[in-house]
């Protein structure tokens, strides 16, 4: 197929490589100076969508997605699909499907998770929002960059799918590091409170997969000095949008409400900026009651 691929970051970068790799043509915009081997480079995201049959956008928030949109759209072939990727509020995804649809465009919002790591691997798991038609023209793309694609449902789906995911993600951690404080407190081993939680009723993705506690449990970034992994600024990104969505949407969140006012704490004022949102621990291990 002819791709075009905007925004070629972290995320984007690794993702356009291997479909490269499968045999695509893809031309590639980014603000920045970028060279990916394989990839034509263009020189505005209008180009590069320009006779794709399938535009990818990987970008870092809905307003930036907006924006590259109503550049792209216009230069769009009829019956071309859309593709974006990035993680942005629902309103901003559905917004964009809209304006696709009236050029005559296919769209499908497509959120990933599985990070740096599944996007280099081509193991990212696919969130999809769009019609059957739009999903099954990008099915194939999705084979390439990742190992799992779910079509949610209409345009919006698949961002919904992705926050309220993440917004489970964030309270379970933070729910993991306390309860590990905690047992530092009480005078229980790590190690006994893994064994416990990992095959009891407490179990998570947070305990059994990404352990907070270093040198407990499967290796994780506790491991490795916390270093991301998934950073906290994500994850309060992840979170603020479940909050916007929850607030448009009129839905009682109150555990999101406090993970996101914990982790905009984290982030902002104790030193949790580029540390993975594991580093909960730590933190919660320095701090007392009041
Ligand atoms: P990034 O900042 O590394 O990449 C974004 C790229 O977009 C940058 O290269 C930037 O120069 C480019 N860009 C910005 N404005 C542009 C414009 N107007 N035109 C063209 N290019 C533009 O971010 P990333 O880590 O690659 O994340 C991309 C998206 O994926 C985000 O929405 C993020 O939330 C989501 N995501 C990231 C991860 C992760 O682990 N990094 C995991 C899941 C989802």
């Amino acid at each position: 197929m002819k791709i075009g691929f905007i925004g070629l970051g972290n995320m984007g970068a690794p993702m356009a490589a291997n479909l490269v790799k499968a045999g695509h043509e893809v031309t590639g915009f980014d603000m920045a100076e970028v060279s990916i081997e394989g990839v034509t480079m263009a020189s505005s995201a209008a180009e590069a969508a320009t006779q794709a049959q399938v535009v990818i956008t990987m970008l870092p928030n809905g307003q930036i997605l907006r924006h590259v949109a109503n550049e792209i759209i216009p230069a769009m072939t009829r019956g071309a699909a859309f593709l974006d990727c990035s993680t942005v509020d629902v309103d901003s995804a559905r917004a964009v499907a809209a304006q696709a649809d009236e050029a005559g465009l296919l769209a499908v919002d497509a959120p990933v998770s599985g990070g740096i790591g599944g996007a280099s691997a081509g193991t990212l798991t696919f969130m999809a929002g769009g019609s059957k038609a739009a999903f099954a023209m990008a099915a194939p793309l999705f084979d390439v960059m990742g190992q799992k694609a779910v079509h949610c449902g209409a345009s919006g789906a698949g961002q919904a799918a992705k926050i309220c995911n993440n917004m489970i993600l964030g309270v379970t951690m933070i729910a993991t590091c306390e309860a590990f404080a905690l047992a530092d407190k009480l005078g229980l081993d790590r190690d006994r409170m893994f064994d416990v939680v990992s095959t009891s009723s407490g179990y998570s993705w947070s305990m059994n997969a990404y352990c907070p506690a270093p040198g407990v449990g499967p290796k994780s970034p506790a491991d490795n000095g916390y270093q991301p992994g998934f950073a906290a600024e994500l994850m309060l990104k992840d979170l603020r949008l479940s909050q916007q969505a929850a607030g448009s949407a009129g839905a009682d969140t109150p555990m999101g409400q406090l993970a996101e006012a914990l982790y905009t704490q984290f982030v902002e004022n104790e030193d949790g900026l580029g540390k993975d949102f594991s580093a909960m621990l730590p933190r919660f291990e320095q701090r007392g009651r009041d």
